[in-house]
């Protein structure tokens, strides 16, 4: 196996860093950061003590939510003139859920490559210790905090098969839990996972239901990742009767009248709501419901 080992002039280097366990810092990403011109970091304080512990001395530079337009540039000039940097956040990969994805994007757009240390990443973190299904999920990060995108989004995840993924504060948690119950139901499953990597990690498995309750006796402190179970797919073409005449009986137990069943009928089925009609014509006569 051949090994990507130098570090270049010109090249932005995305740079995982502990999510709270310092010995998770790699060897790739010590010989990274020892070698880069400067570090980009989210917050330079926290970044430098890491430094400092790992005896890194690096000049750093403050990339973050509020500079990132004009900073982005200033990093971007510098790669283009042939220095390498170093882009590390507060934790854990950059760009995700954090502005790193912006500084990746516009050395795209000008032509600077991009490499990848790969480590720490609270999301996926959280999905291995979930008990939940892994082989699909979504990654949806922090709730948007405005009322209409929060709901649009909510609205959209309620149809949602695949084990999901959240990013929560935890002064936001209880609201975040409540409105999870209500738009999926309170027995769906969670796995809210708490300081991972930590001294006080936990996984704590149960329904959203389950939740509520908990933090509703107790205050949320520290960093929290909640993984929730999908839900099940809505209704397809392949889930209804093949009885024609069953399936409009389910239909109108399901509170439609009986025209109104035999046009839902007939469109599951992708069949004019004549030809449905003649089907079911054709089963009452037929007495064999086909
Ligand atoms: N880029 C980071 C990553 O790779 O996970 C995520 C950055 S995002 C700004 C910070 C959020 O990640 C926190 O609010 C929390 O939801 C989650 N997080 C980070 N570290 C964590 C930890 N040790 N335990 C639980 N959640 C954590």
């Amino acid at each position: 196996m051949e090994e990507k080992n130098k570090t270049l002039g010109g090249v932005l280097y995305l740079v995982a860093t502990p999510i709270g366990n310092l010995a998770d810092l790699s060897e790739r990403a010590l010989k990274v950061l020892s070698e880069v011109d400067f570090v980009a970091a989210e917050d330079t304080r926290n970044s430098g003590l890491l430094l400092s512990r790992c005896g890194i001395q690096k000049p750093l530079v403050s990339y973050f939510e509020h500079n990132k337009r004009e900073r982005g540039e200033h990093i971007v000039g510098r790669l283009l003139a042939g220095e390498s940097c170093a882009l590390v956040t507060d934790a854990g990969t950059p760009a995700i859920s954090d502005p790193g994805e912006d500084l990746v994007r516009l050395c795209a757009e000008r032509g600077v490559p991009v490499s990848s240390i790969p480590g720490p990443c609270a999301a996926i973190t959280a999905l291995t210790l979930s008990a939940l299904p892994t082989r699909r999920f979504t990654f949806e990060g922090f709730l948007p905090t405005e009322n209409k995108p929060r709901r649009e989004l909510l609205d959209e995840l309620s149809h949602e098969t695949r084990t999901m993924i959240f990013y929560e504060a935890p002064h936001r948690l209880r609201a975040t839990l409540e409105l999870f119950s209500e738009t999926f139901g309170a027995d769906r499953p969670i796995t809210l996972c708490r300081e991972l990597t930590k001294l006080n990690e936990e996984a704590t498995r149960t329904t959203l239901g389950g939740a509520v309750a908990l933090y509703s006796g107790k205050e949320p402190r520290g960093e929290y990742v909640l993984v929730i179970g999908g839900g099940k797919a809505k209704a397809g073409a392949d889930d209804y009767p093949e009885d024609p005449a069953a399936h409009v009986e389910a239909l109108m137990a399901g509170g439609l009248d009986r025209m109104e069943a035999i046009k839902a009928a007939a469109k599951a089925r992708g069949l004019s709501k004549g030809k449905f009609y003649a089907m079911l014509e054709a089963a009452k006569t037929d007495g064999n419901g086909r």
